[in-house]
């Protein structure tokens, strides 16, 4: 794998609201390689959709990004100007969103709607982007893409939608695709396919992609890393296999408790207790200290601070500090 790509150094977004301020991010820290593919986990309300909003510096009043570097080859994000950044979206990272119905433009076509991006981001003549579109219909098992191109959103299936939102976000050949629970707004029977989708063409095209989800299942087998996001801070990152069948953090356990298992017999699945801590009054100690089977007095005292936990592992947890037991 190649070098680092994307390196999210500190970064802290905010929400300021009447009510006080919200830290939906509070300091986290990674790095994603050329052609890697990370997963982004953890429930509702963890920051995964405002870590990637920020890293394309989407976030609007009342949020602002309030310190960190989001370093994309080398150049610091939030240096850039806003000119500079509508030229990087798209062109550099594209992102494809939950829900491609409302990605999409209802009134517009499937042809007009690629075309832009081609527009917007390549020297491409009208002939060779029209070649472009229907090879990028076809490569995400679009058939006859010929009869397609004039038609409208709402002529397509959800699972259809889906597929024409990877091809605008692969359009313009992106280094970087951010993809933010792309399947959970389809059915059951289409989220396979379009996971499997995604991970043949961002290979194909050399890109490297975030998949942001709330299931671990869907990062298992996809994804080479995971980083598990809890309260706006990243509690365990390191290679997929081993957080899946060896997690650390207390909470990626619960997380991997509550999937149901082929074959296993069982009752009811098992739920991680308690509720996400309001993020508006979070605790000084760790914030899963109220849900978490671990906890001890220390927790309640101190926030633990991410550390090395093994071979490419860390996690935040004062039960793993440097890999060793600490009460
Ligand atoms: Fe649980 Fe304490 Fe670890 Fe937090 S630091 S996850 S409360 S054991």
């Amino acid at each position: 794998m190649g070098n680092a790509l994307l390196e999210i150094e500190g970064l802290k977004t905010q929400f300021h609201l009447f009510a006080g301020t919200v830290k939906a991010l509070d300091g986290i820290d990674l790095t994603l390689k050329e052609r890697e593919i990370l997963g982004l986990v953890g429930e509702s309300g963890g920051g995964k959709s405002v870590a990637a909003y920020s890293i394309l510096r989407l976030i609007d009043p009342p949020g602002e990004i309030a310190s960190g570097r989001v370093l994309f080859e080398g150049a610091d994000l939030l240096e850039k100007s806003e000119a500079e950044m509508r030229r990087i979206r798209g062109k550099d990272i594209s992102m494809i969103f939950q829900d491609p119905l409302t990605a999409l433009n209802p009134l517009h076509t499937i042809h007009d709607q690629i075309d832009e991006m081609l527009r917007l981001h390549t020297s491409l003549g009208a002939r060779e982007r029209l070649e472009k579109i229907l090879s990028l219909l076809r490569e995400v098992g679009i058939s006859n893409p010929e009869d397609r191109l004039r038609a409208y959103p709402h002529q397509f299936s959800g699972g259809m939608l889906q597929r024409v939102v990877i091809a605008i976000a692969l359009a313009a050949r992106p280094k970087l695709i951010i993809a933010d629970e792309p399947t959970t707004a389809l059915d059951v029977t289409v989220q396979a396919q379009i996971l499997r989708l995604m991970e043949g063409v961002v290979k194909n095209h050399g890109a490297a992609l975030i998949l942001i989800t709330h299931d671990l299942a869907v990062v298992s087998g996809l994804t080479e890393r995971v980083a598990v996001m809890y309260c706006g801070r990243i509690v365990e990152e390191g290679p997929t296999d081993l957080v899946i069948h060896s997690p650390l953090h207390p909470y990626t356990k619960g997380l991997l408790n509550s999937i149901p298992r082929m074959g296993k017999k069982s009752g009811r699945l098992p739920q991680i207790s308690g509720m996400v801590p309001n993020l508006l009054e979070l605790p000084d100690g760790c914030a899963f200290a109220a849900r978490c089977p671990d906890a001890s007095e220390k927790c309640l005292r101190a926030a633990p601070p991410m550390r090395p936990a093994g071979p490419g592992r860390k996690t935040a947890c004062h039960l793993h500090a440097g890999g060793e037991a600490e009460r």
